[in-house]
Protein backbone atom coordinates (compact mmCIF):
# COMPACT_ATOMS: atom_id res chain seq x y z
CA UNK A 1 0.00 0.00 0.00
CA UNK A 2 1.41 3.72 -0.82
CA UNK A 3 1.85 5.58 2.17
CA UNK A 4 1.84 9.31 2.10
CA UNK A 5 2.51 10.57 5.54
CA UNK A 6 3.06 14.55 6.21
CA UNK A 7 6.37 16.01 6.14
CA UNK A 8 8.96 15.34 8.89
CA UNK A 9 5.85 12.91 10.82
CA UNK A 10 8.50 9.36 9.87
CA UNK A 11 11.23 10.82 12.35
CA UNK A 12 8.65 9.70 14.80
CA UNK A 13 9.88 5.72 15.15
CA UNK A 14 6.04 4.98 16.14
CA UNK A 15 4.99 6.10 12.87
CA UNK A 16 7.80 4.92 10.86
CA UNK A 17 6.95 1.55 12.00
CA UNK A 18 3.25 2.29 11.31
CA UNK A 19 4.63 2.88 7.78
CA UNK A 20 5.86 0.21 7.29
CA UNK A 21 3.40 -2.00 8.36
CA UNK A 22 0.76 -0.14 5.99
CA UNK A 23 3.50 -0.72 3.09
CA UNK A 24 3.53 -4.59 3.83
CA UNK A 25 -0.62 -4.60 2.33
CA UNK A 26 -1.00 -5.22 -0.69
CA UNK A 27 -5.14 -4.96 -0.47
CA UNK A 28 -5.48 -8.53 -1.58
CA UNK A 29 -8.47 -8.79 0.10
CA UNK A 30 -7.77 -12.19 1.47
CA UNK A 31 -8.38 -11.25 5.18
CA UNK A 32 -11.77 -10.28 4.68
CA UNK A 33 -13.27 -13.77 4.67
CA UNK A 34 -12.08 -14.52 8.03
CA UNK A 35 -12.87 -11.23 9.93
CA UNK A 36 -16.02 -11.41 11.85
CA UNK A 37 -17.61 -8.19 11.92
CA UNK A 38 -17.04 -8.26 7.65
CA UNK A 39 -18.72 -11.53 8.35
CA UNK A 40 -21.94 -10.22 10.17
CA UNK A 41 -21.95 -6.68 8.52
CA UNK A 42 -20.42 -6.86 5.29
CA UNK A 43 -19.51 -3.55 5.00
CA UNK A 44 -15.30 -3.38 3.89
CA UNK A 45 -15.00 -0.60 6.92
CA UNK A 46 -15.99 -3.39 9.30
CA UNK A 47 -12.89 -5.37 7.82
CA UNK A 48 -9.38 -5.50 8.35
CA UNK A 49 -8.69 -4.08 4.59
CA UNK A 50 -11.25 -0.78 5.53
CA UNK A 51 -9.22 -0.87 9.39
CA UNK A 52 -6.38 -0.54 7.74
CA UNK A 53 -7.46 2.29 5.31
CA UNK A 54 -8.86 4.37 8.37
CA UNK A 55 -5.71 3.87 10.64
CA UNK A 56 -3.19 5.26 7.46
CA UNK A 57 -5.88 8.03 6.93
CA UNK A 58 -5.40 8.96 10.77
CA UNK A 59 -1.86 8.46 11.13
CA UNK A 60 -0.71 10.08 8.42
CA UNK A 61 -1.87 13.24 8.53
CA UNK A 62 -2.28 13.51 12.35
CA UNK A 63 -5.85 14.63 12.21
CA UNK A 64 -7.80 13.91 15.45
CA UNK A 65 -9.92 10.92 14.76
CA UNK A 66 -13.29 11.26 13.99
CA UNK A 67 -16.50 9.85 14.70
CA UNK A 68 -17.00 7.50 11.77
CA UNK A 69 -13.50 6.27 11.65
CA UNK A 70 -13.80 5.70 15.61
CA UNK A 71 -17.15 3.96 15.24
CA UNK A 72 -15.61 0.99 13.03
CA UNK A 73 -11.94 0.45 14.75
CA UNK A 74 -14.27 0.16 17.97
CA UNK A 75 -16.13 -2.29 16.24
CA UNK A 76 -12.71 -4.62 15.68
CA UNK A 77 -12.42 -7.45 18.50
CA UNK A 78 -8.77 -7.38 18.28
CA UNK A 79 -9.42 -11.34 16.93
CA UNK A 80 -6.25 -11.03 14.86
CA UNK A 81 -7.67 -13.89 12.83
CA UNK A 82 -6.59 -11.66 9.48
CA UNK A 83 -3.49 -11.73 10.97
CA UNK A 84 -3.02 -15.40 10.72
CA UNK A 85 -4.82 -15.44 7.22
CA UNK A 86 -2.93 -12.23 5.93
CA UNK A 87 -0.30 -13.87 3.43
CA UNK A 88 2.04 -10.52 3.60
CA UNK A 89 2.58 -10.41 7.17
CA UNK A 90 1.12 -7.67 8.19
CA UNK A 91 1.20 -6.63 11.57
CA UNK A 92 -2.39 -5.65 11.94
CA UNK A 93 -2.23 -6.07 15.84
CA UNK A 94 0.46 -3.22 15.88
CA UNK A 95 -1.67 -1.17 13.73
CA UNK A 96 -4.71 -1.26 15.34
CA UNK A 97 -2.41 -0.26 18.57
CA UNK A 98 -1.30 2.60 17.73
CA UNK A 99 -4.73 3.75 15.95
CA UNK A 100 -6.59 3.74 19.47
CA UNK A 101 -2.97 5.12 21.32
CA UNK A 102 -3.84 7.73 18.43
CA UNK A 103 -7.72 7.84 19.15
CA UNK A 104 -6.90 8.19 23.07
CA UNK A 105 -4.77 11.06 22.21
CA UNK A 106 -7.16 12.97 20.24
CA UNK A 107 -10.88 11.76 20.25
CA UNK A 108 -13.10 13.13 23.00
CA UNK A 109 -15.82 10.68 23.67
CA UNK A 110 -18.80 11.04 25.22
CA UNK A 111 -18.92 11.29 28.86
CA UNK A 112 -20.82 8.18 29.54
CA UNK A 113 -18.57 6.15 27.13
CA UNK A 114 -15.72 8.07 28.64
CA UNK A 115 -17.33 7.03 32.25
CA UNK A 116 -17.48 2.99 31.49
CA UNK A 117 -14.19 2.86 30.15
CA UNK A 118 -12.81 4.60 33.08
CA UNK A 119 -15.06 2.80 35.29
CA UNK A 120 -13.56 -1.21 33.24
CA UNK A 121 -10.32 0.32 33.54
CA UNK A 122 -10.36 0.84 37.11
CA UNK A 123 -12.10 -2.46 38.70
CA UNK A 124 -11.03 -5.19 36.33
CA UNK A 125 -7.74 -5.24 37.04
CA UNK A 126 -8.33 -5.17 40.70
CA UNK A 127 -9.08 -8.46 42.12
CA UNK A 128 -11.12 -6.74 45.01
CA UNK A 129 -13.12 -3.96 43.34
CA UNK A 130 -13.72 -6.88 41.15
CA UNK A 131 -15.52 -9.36 43.24
CA UNK A 132 -17.30 -6.16 44.97
CA UNK A 133 -18.61 -5.46 41.50
CA UNK A 134 -19.52 -8.82 40.74
CA UNK A 135 -21.05 -9.66 44.17
CA UNK A 136 -23.25 -6.18 43.56
CA UNK A 137 -24.07 -7.81 39.63
CA UNK A 138 -25.03 -11.25 41.34
CA UNK A 139 -27.62 -9.28 43.89
CA UNK A 140 -28.61 -7.53 41.15
CA UNK A 141 -29.39 -9.98 38.36
CA UNK A 142 -32.50 -11.88 39.90
CA UNK A 143 -34.06 -8.32 40.21
CA UNK A 144 -33.43 -7.37 36.91
CA UNK A 145 -34.48 -11.10 35.34
CA UNK A 146 -37.38 -10.17 34.29
CA UNK A 147 -36.79 -6.69 32.67
CA UNK A 148 -33.37 -8.40 30.78
CA UNK A 149 -34.88 -7.46 27.24
CA UNK A 150 -35.91 -3.91 28.32
CA UNK A 151 -32.56 -3.24 29.76
CA UNK A 152 -30.15 -1.36 28.05
CA UNK A 153 -27.87 -3.83 25.91
CA UNK A 154 -24.30 -3.17 27.67
CA UNK A 155 -26.05 -3.42 31.68
CA UNK A 156 -27.52 -6.51 30.34
CA UNK A 157 -24.27 -7.61 28.80
CA UNK A 158 -22.96 -7.05 32.33
CA UNK A 159 -25.46 -8.84 34.09
CA UNK A 160 -25.37 -12.28 31.63
CA UNK A 161 -21.55 -12.36 31.93
CA UNK A 162 -21.80 -12.07 36.24
CA UNK A 163 -20.60 -15.30 37.57
CA UNK A 164 -23.21 -17.71 38.78
CA UNK A 165 -20.68 -18.53 42.30
CA UNK A 166 -18.33 -16.01 43.79
CA UNK A 167 -15.63 -17.32 45.44
CA UNK A 168 -13.36 -15.64 48.20
CA UNK A 169 -9.54 -15.69 46.97
CA UNK A 170 -7.35 -18.33 46.40
CA UNK A 171 -4.46 -19.72 48.39
CA UNK A 172 -2.50 -19.74 45.13
CA UNK A 173 -2.65 -16.01 44.10
CA UNK A 174 -0.91 -14.41 47.28
CA UNK A 175 2.92 -14.18 46.80
CA UNK A 176 4.85 -17.60 47.79
CA UNK A 177 6.98 -20.56 46.44
CA UNK A 178 4.81 -23.43 45.66
CA UNK A 179 7.95 -26.31 45.53
CA UNK A 180 7.93 -29.35 42.98
CA UNK A 181 6.70 -32.39 43.96
CA UNK A 182 9.95 -35.08 43.17
CA UNK A 183 12.49 -33.70 41.57
CA UNK A 184 12.45 -30.68 40.37
CA UNK A 185 12.82 -30.58 36.73
CA UNK A 186 12.06 -26.45 35.79
CA UNK A 187 11.24 -23.04 38.05
CA UNK A 188 8.93 -21.13 36.46
CA UNK A 189 6.46 -17.83 37.59
CA UNK A 190 3.41 -17.94 37.30
CA UNK A 191 1.40 -15.09 36.08
CA UNK A 192 -1.93 -14.78 39.16
CA UNK A 193 -3.58 -12.21 36.81
CA UNK A 194 -6.61 -10.26 38.05
CA UNK A 195 -10.14 -11.19 36.71
CA UNK A 196 -9.59 -14.98 36.68
CA UNK A 197 -9.00 -14.82 40.08
CA UNK A 198 -12.13 -13.72 40.73
CA UNK A 199 -14.29 -15.32 37.96
CA UNK A 200 -12.51 -19.09 38.33
CA UNK A 201 -10.09 -19.09 40.68
CA UNK A 202 -9.94 -23.03 40.26
CA UNK A 203 -7.98 -22.59 37.47
CA UNK A 204 -4.80 -20.81 38.73
CA UNK A 205 -5.03 -23.80 41.52
CA UNK A 206 -5.30 -26.22 38.87
CA UNK A 207 -2.39 -24.64 37.07
CA UNK A 208 -0.17 -25.03 40.53
CA UNK A 209 -1.55 -28.33 40.61
CA UNK A 210 -0.39 -30.05 37.24
CA UNK A 211 3.14 -27.83 36.66
CA UNK A 212 4.10 -29.21 40.33
CA UNK A 213 2.97 -32.48 39.89
CA UNK A 214 5.07 -32.56 36.52
CA UNK A 215 8.17 -31.38 38.90
CA UNK A 216 7.99 -27.96 38.33
CA UNK A 217 8.61 -25.45 41.09
CA UNK A 218 6.04 -22.61 40.72
CA UNK A 219 7.05 -19.14 42.19
CA UNK A 220 3.87 -16.48 42.40
CA UNK A 221 6.23 -13.41 42.33
CA UNK A 222 5.39 -10.44 45.06
CA UNK A 223 4.46 -6.95 43.14
CA UNK A 224 3.18 -8.93 40.07
CA UNK A 225 -0.51 -8.73 38.79
CA UNK A 226 -2.47 -7.95 36.02
CA UNK A 227 -0.89 -7.81 32.33
CA UNK A 228 -2.02 -4.61 31.07
CA UNK A 229 -4.10 -5.87 28.32
CA UNK A 230 -7.42 -4.67 29.45
CA UNK A 231 -6.07 -1.10 29.78
CA UNK A 232 -4.27 -0.88 26.30
CA UNK A 233 -8.10 -2.01 25.01
CA UNK A 234 -9.41 0.53 26.37
CA UNK A 235 -7.09 3.73 25.68
CA UNK A 236 -5.21 3.75 28.52
CA UNK A 237 -1.88 3.04 26.97
CA UNK A 238 0.60 4.76 29.49
CA UNK A 239 -0.98 3.30 32.82
CA UNK A 240 -0.67 -0.52 30.75
CA UNK A 241 2.90 0.10 30.19
CA UNK A 242 3.02 1.16 34.26
CA UNK A 243 1.11 -2.50 34.72
CA UNK A 244 3.60 -3.86 32.36
CA UNK A 245 6.84 -2.44 34.14
CA UNK A 246 5.43 -3.41 37.25
CA UNK A 247 4.91 -7.47 36.08
CA UNK A 248 8.52 -7.02 34.59
CA UNK A 249 10.23 -5.16 37.94
CA UNK A 250 8.64 -8.16 40.29
CA UNK A 251 9.71 -11.28 37.11
CA UNK A 252 13.24 -9.59 36.61
CA UNK A 253 13.92 -10.48 40.69
CA UNK A 254 13.56 -13.80 40.11
CA UNK A 255 15.75 -14.67 37.16
CA UNK A 256 18.51 -12.47 38.92
CA UNK A 257 17.90 -15.76 41.04
CA UNK A 258 18.87 -17.76 38.32
CA UNK A 259 17.27 -20.58 36.51
CA UNK A 260 14.52 -19.41 36.00
CA UNK A 261 12.85 -21.30 32.93
CA UNK A 262 9.60 -19.81 31.93
CA UNK A 263 7.24 -16.89 32.68
CA UNK A 264 3.73 -19.29 32.89
CA UNK A 265 0.61 -17.81 31.69
CA UNK A 266 -3.11 -19.54 31.99
CA UNK A 267 -5.07 -17.09 30.04
CA UNK A 268 -3.90 -16.55 26.00
CA UNK A 269 -5.08 -12.81 26.38
CA UNK A 270 -2.78 -12.32 28.52
CA UNK A 271 0.21 -14.01 27.10
CA UNK A 272 -0.02 -12.19 23.95
CA UNK A 273 0.26 -8.70 25.88
CA UNK A 274 3.47 -10.68 28.05
CA UNK A 275 4.82 -11.71 24.62
CA UNK A 276 4.49 -8.05 22.88
CA UNK A 277 6.38 -6.38 26.20
CA UNK A 278 9.39 -6.16 24.06
CA UNK A 279 7.42 -4.18 21.40
CA UNK A 280 5.53 -2.08 24.26
CA UNK A 281 8.42 -0.95 25.79
CA UNK A 282 10.50 -0.50 22.67
CA UNK A 283 11.36 2.97 23.47
CA UNK A 284 11.78 3.12 26.89
CA UNK A 285 15.69 3.49 27.52
CA UNK A 286 15.60 1.78 30.97
CA UNK A 287 12.71 -1.09 30.39
CA UNK A 288 13.13 -1.95 26.79
CA UNK A 289 15.88 -4.14 27.33
CA UNK A 290 14.58 -6.24 30.37
CA UNK A 291 10.90 -6.27 28.73
CA UNK A 292 12.34 -8.07 25.64
CA UNK A 293 14.11 -10.91 27.98
CA UNK A 294 10.94 -11.36 29.91
CA UNK A 295 8.47 -11.70 27.06
CA UNK A 296 11.13 -14.20 25.33
CA UNK A 297 10.61 -16.64 28.57
CA UNK A 298 6.75 -16.18 28.03
CA UNK A 299 5.07 -19.66 28.02
CA UNK A 300 1.72 -21.06 27.82
CA UNK A 301 0.95 -23.83 30.06
CA UNK A 302 0.15 -26.01 27.62
CA UNK A 303 3.43 -25.11 26.20
CA UNK A 304 5.32 -26.02 29.04
CA UNK A 305 3.44 -29.71 29.98
CA UNK A 306 4.00 -30.73 26.30
CA UNK A 307 7.44 -30.19 26.50
CA UNK A 308 7.86 -31.69 30.02
CA UNK A 309 5.01 -34.69 28.66
CA UNK A 310 1.70 -35.42 30.30
CA UNK A 311 1.71 -38.12 33.04
CA UNK A 312 -0.70 -41.38 32.43
CA UNK A 313 -4.31 -40.53 32.23
CA UNK A 314 -5.83 -41.96 35.96
CA UNK A 315 -9.38 -41.47 34.01
CA UNK A 316 -11.30 -44.64 33.67
CA UNK A 317 -13.84 -43.32 31.16
CA UNK A 318 -13.43 -41.43 27.59
CA UNK A 319 -15.51 -38.15 27.36
CA UNK A 320 -15.88 -36.10 24.62
CA UNK A 321 -14.28 -32.64 24.54
CA UNK A 322 -15.03 -30.06 22.36
CA UNK A 323 -12.38 -27.57 22.32
CA UNK A 324 -12.51 -23.63 21.44
CA UNK A 325 -9.38 -22.14 20.46
CA UNK A 326 -9.42 -18.71 21.82
CA UNK A 327 -8.60 -16.31 19.00
CA UNK A 328 -5.45 -14.73 21.11
CA UNK A 329 -4.23 -18.61 21.34
CA UNK A 330 -3.95 -19.85 17.76
CA UNK A 331 -4.44 -16.15 16.00
CA UNK A 332 -2.37 -14.28 18.96
CA UNK A 333 0.01 -17.04 20.29
CA UNK A 334 0.38 -19.25 16.93
CA UNK A 335 -0.63 -22.19 19.29
CA UNK A 336 -3.17 -24.57 17.20
CA UNK A 337 -2.22 -27.62 17.86
CA UNK A 338 -0.76 -27.77 21.61
CA UNK A 339 -3.95 -28.16 23.89
CA UNK A 340 -5.71 -30.54 21.27
CA UNK A 341 -2.47 -32.90 21.92
CA UNK A 342 -2.97 -32.87 25.47
CA UNK A 343 -6.51 -33.08 25.80
CA UNK A 344 -5.89 -36.64 23.59
CA UNK A 345 -2.99 -37.54 25.24
CA UNK A 346 -5.38 -37.43 28.59
CA UNK A 347 -7.56 -39.81 26.91
CA UNK A 348 -10.33 -37.56 26.03
CA UNK A 349 -12.41 -37.60 22.60
CA UNK A 350 -11.75 -34.23 21.23
CA UNK A 351 -13.98 -32.64 18.88
CA UNK A 352 -13.54 -29.02 17.51
CA UNK A 353 -16.74 -27.09 16.37
CA UNK A 354 -17.19 -25.36 12.52
CA UNK A 355 -15.64 -22.12 12.13
CA UNK A 356 -13.12 -22.77 14.50
CA UNK A 357 -11.32 -19.83 13.56
CA UNK A 358 -13.75 -17.19 14.47
CA UNK A 359 -14.38 -15.40 17.46
CA UNK A 360 -16.84 -16.21 20.45
CA UNK A 361 -17.18 -12.34 20.82
CA UNK A 362 -15.72 -12.58 24.20
CA UNK A 363 -12.42 -10.05 23.23
CA UNK A 364 -11.55 -8.51 26.42
CA UNK A 365 -14.33 -5.88 27.41
CA UNK A 366 -15.83 -5.87 23.51
CA UNK A 367 -18.67 -8.17 25.25
CA UNK A 368 -19.79 -5.03 27.24
CA UNK A 369 -18.62 -2.16 24.82
CA UNK A 370 -19.96 -3.64 21.72
CA UNK A 371 -22.80 -5.94 22.81
CA UNK A 372 -24.76 -6.69 20.32
CA UNK A 373 -22.29 -7.17 17.75
CA UNK A 374 -20.60 -9.97 20.76
CA UNK A 375 -24.25 -11.12 21.38
CA UNK A 376 -24.31 -12.38 17.62
CA UNK A 377 -20.75 -13.79 17.15
CA UNK A 378 -21.64 -15.28 20.65
CA UNK A 379 -24.68 -17.43 19.46
CA UNK A 380 -22.64 -18.17 15.95
CA UNK A 381 -20.13 -20.28 18.29
CA UNK A 382 -22.53 -22.02 21.00
CA UNK A 383 -24.42 -23.26 17.92
CA UNK A 384 -21.25 -24.33 16.40
CA UNK A 385 -20.40 -26.15 19.59
CA UNK A 386 -24.10 -27.48 20.38
CA UNK A 387 -23.21 -29.53 17.11
CA UNK A 388 -20.62 -31.46 17.86
CA UNK A 389 -22.87 -32.74 21.30
CA UNK A 390 -20.03 -31.90 23.76
CA UNK A 391 -20.01 -33.40 27.09
CA UNK A 392 -17.65 -30.26 28.01
CA UNK A 393 -16.62 -27.57 26.56
CA UNK A 394 -12.28 -27.13 26.56
CA UNK A 395 -10.69 -23.30 25.93
CA UNK A 396 -7.77 -21.81 27.43
CA UNK A 397 -8.88 -17.99 28.03
CA UNK A 398 -11.27 -16.91 31.01
CA UNK A 399 -12.75 -14.11 28.35
CA UNK A 400 -13.99 -17.69 26.22
CA UNK A 401 -15.01 -19.06 29.59
CA UNK A 402 -17.37 -16.20 30.65
CA UNK A 403 -18.39 -15.62 27.30
CA UNK A 404 -19.80 -19.13 26.29
CA UNK A 405 -20.69 -20.27 29.92
CA UNK A 406 -23.56 -18.09 29.62
CA UNK A 407 -25.26 -20.00 27.10
CA UNK A 408 -23.78 -23.18 26.68
CA UNK A 409 -25.74 -26.55 27.47
CA UNK A 410 -22.56 -28.20 28.47
CA UNK A 411 -20.27 -27.02 31.29
CA UNK A 412 -16.84 -24.83 29.84
CA UNK A 413 -14.01 -25.98 31.18
CA UNK A 414 -10.44 -24.37 31.25
CA UNK A 415 -8.06 -26.85 29.08
CA UNK A 416 -5.65 -26.71 32.19
CA UNK A 417 -8.41 -28.56 34.73
CA UNK A 418 -9.28 -31.05 32.76
CA UNK A 419 -5.35 -32.13 32.52
CA UNK A 420 -4.98 -31.51 36.20
CA UNK A 421 -8.24 -33.97 36.72
CA UNK A 422 -6.76 -36.59 34.28
CA UNK A 423 -3.45 -36.91 35.65
CA UNK A 424 -4.58 -36.91 39.18
CA UNK A 425 -6.66 -33.82 40.05
CA UNK A 426 -9.79 -33.36 41.84
CA UNK A 427 -12.86 -33.67 39.13
CA UNK A 428 -13.33 -30.04 38.34
CA UNK A 429 -16.64 -28.81 39.47
CA UNK A 430 -19.87 -28.90 37.16
CA UNK A 431 -18.49 -31.96 35.27
CA UNK A 432 -21.18 -35.42 36.54
S1 LIG B 1 -8.68 -8.25 14.42
FE1 LIG B 1 -10.46 -9.55 14.01
S2 LIG B 1 -12.23 -8.14 14.01
FE2 LIG B 1 -10.36 -6.89 13.85
S3 LIG B 1 -10.08 -6.57 11.66
FE3 LIG B 1 -8.85 -8.38 12.20
S4 LIG B 1 -10.21 -10.14 11.84
FE4 LIG B 1 -11.50 -8.29 11.88
S1 LIG C 1 -4.82 -10.08 3.58
FE1 LIG C 1 -3.10 -8.80 4.27
S2 LIG C 1 -2.30 -7.86 2.41
FE2 LIG C 1 -4.33 -8.64 1.91
S3 LIG C 1 -5.73 -6.87 2.29
FE3 LIG C 1 -5.67 -8.08 4.17
S4 LIG C 1 -4.06 -7.13 5.41
FE4 LIG C 1 -3.76 -6.40 3.27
Amino acid sequence: MRTDFAHGRLADPQLRDADAILRACVHCGFCLATCPTYLLLGDELDSPRGRIYLAKTMLEGGKPATAPAVKHLDRCLTCLSCMTTCPSGVHYAHLIQQAREHIERTYVRPWPERLLRRGLATIIPNPMLFRLAALAGRLVRPVARPFTRLLRPRVRAMLTNTPRRIAGPSWVDRPQVIPAEGERRLRVVLLAGCAQQVLRPEINEATVRVLTRHGCEVVIARGAGCCGAILHQLEFAERAKALAVANIRAWRRELEMGDLDAIVFNASGCGVAIRDYGHLLREDPEWAAPAARIAALGRDVTEVLLELGLRSSVLSEMRSVTYHAACTMQHGLGLRTQSKELLMQAGFDVWEPAEAHICCGSAGTYSVLQPELSEALRERKLAAIAATAPSVVATGNIGCITQLSAGSGAPVMHTVELLDWATGGPQPPGIE
